[in-house]
């Protein structure tokens, strides 16, 4: 039975779904105001492999990823570029669709923008002055945190401290402080040309409300996992129950699930402090965007990381290391000399496997299990094991690498394939060793011969 660790209630829990067989889950997208950075795809890539993990188990898994293409950066952004809002914020979502993919993050059921939303949000927003938990001023429709009596449930921020009379305007929050915060923002000149004429008044969304309004549209008032970093927790998710459970008078979320931040050389990361890396930037320096799944992997989602250039290279040793022994596992199949090719998946090694995914998604240990089936001699059926355990994973570990080979290789390979036709093993080994030369290793296998760059 899988336990997640739930922020709400601060325990690991067993997992049930609202509706059997059934999970709706939401998970905090981007602000597509830049690309997203190594830490942002931690988070995602943590819900990726919770909701594979739920389908591994044969639930319908419904998940939700927000694009919020409306706040302060992305306004700012836009102006900056001297773009319109959309035309700023659509390279920006590409972007994050193709990291996405590149991460092999299996693609969620709709990812809803903020922008295309907006009725939504000001029918939550009236509902939420209509029962006086909001609250108009000059310059805009505030959350009134001490009517809602349960604010602070998730994080614990304590409303002792809450400041008189103070609101917070900005989507940039005092994070020690609970506060009133912005619902609808009317218009300000800084905004351009970004505001909606609507009922509530000329103006735009606050951050928090979108998450609200969209996740009930989708997957209705109260649905089973909410997913994002532990650095959303306060105030964004706190927030996003305030307004739902007041608006809909129902219980939001059952499970909260948070991974924990990322530090990179040891510091958070920062612009400033020059160790802030975008998915991109990692591979332009020549790594593999799945080295870098796999450095996610090795450490629980719940673990506080450190991410290094090292790290991310050692991680991409592993991998390779992995997936060579694999591919040399499909080899000795074809002699069916060992039984790695039995029609069954071993049940004692998925059995262990699932004990490490079931105990709060516990990757890196469930990678040790996969280590150990490589290297187990007397396993059988290892290769439907891995294959099962890779729709976890999500690291192509039985997926053949295409190499390409120039004309030249091309050649050199069809030589040694009539050399070895005449039984000319000397001439045929020669040939070996220059393409070698050239970069490329050749193993004869019973399919013929198999190409692979060195
Ligand atoms: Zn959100």
């Amino acid at each position: 039975m899988l336990k997640l660790f739930n922020t709400l209630t601060r325990k690991k829990e067993i997992f049930k779904p609202i509706k059997k067989n059934e999970v709706k889950m939401y998970s905090c997208g981007l602000t597509v105001y830049n690309y997203g950075h190594i830490g942002n795809y931690r988070a995602f890539v943590a819900s990726d492999i919770l909701k594979r993990y739920l389908e591994y188990l044969n639930f319908k898994v419904k998940k939700i990823v927000n694009i919020t293409d409306v706040d302060d950066k992305t306004i700012k952004g836009s102006i900056g570029e001297k773009k319109s809002l959309n035309d700023f914020t659509e390279k920006y979502t590409e972007a994050f669709l193709a990291d996405e993919k590149m991460l092999n993050i299996e693609k969620s059921f709709k990812y809803p923008k903020a922008t295309e939303h907006i009725d939504e949000m000001v029918k939550l927003i009236e509902g939420l002055l209509k029962k006086g938990f909001a609250y108009k001023t000059e310059d805009g429709i505030y959350f009134d945190i001490k009517k809602f009596k349960s604010y602070g449930k998730l994080s614990g921020v304590k409303l002792e401290n809450l400041k008189k009379n103070v609101r917070v305007n900005n989507d940039e929050y005092d994070k020690e402080n609970a506060q009133d915060f912005a619902l609808w923002k009317f218009y300000d000149k800084d905004d351009g040309d970004v505001f909606w004429d609507v009922k509530i008044g000329k103006g735009r969304p606050g951050w928090h409300i979108e998450c609200s309004a969209m996740s009930s549209k989708y997957l209705g008032k109260h649905f089973d996992i909410h997913t994002g970093g532990i650095d959303l927790v306060f105030p964004h998710h706190e927030n996003e129950i305030a307004q739902s459970e007041a608006g809909n008078n129902e219980k939001f979320v059952n499970y909260w699930v948070h991974n924990e931040w990322m530090m990179v050389e040891g510091k958070k990361m920062s612009k400033s402090l020059g160790n802030y890396y975008t998915v991109r930037d990692i591979i332009e320096k020549g790594f593999s965007p799945l080295a870098l799944r796999y450095f996610y992997l090795t450490g629980h989602y719940r673990s506080q990381v450190n991410f290094t250039l090292d790290n991310l290279k050692n991680a991409e040793n592993s991998l390779d290391r992995l997936k060579r022994i694999i591919s040399s596992l499909s080899e000795d199949n074809k002699d069916s000399k060992n039984a790695e090719n039995s029609k069954n998946a071993n049940k004692s090694y998925l059995k262990e496997f699932e004990k490490t995914m079931d105990d709060d998604l516990n990757t890196p240990e469930a990678l040790q299990v996969l280590w150990k089936l490589v290297r187990d001699t007397k396993a059988k059926g290892k290769l439907k094991t891995i294959k099962e355990m890779d729709k976890i994973f999500g690291l192509d570990l039985l997926k053949k690498e295409k190499v390409d080979v120039s004309a030249e290789v091309k050649e050199l390979i069809n030589e040694r394939e009539k050399a070895r036709k005449e039984k000319d093993w000397g001439k045929a080994d020669k040939l070996r060793d220059k393409i070698k030369d050239l970069g490329f290793q050749l193993d004869d296998t019973s399919d013929g011969v198999k190409v692979s760059k060195l």
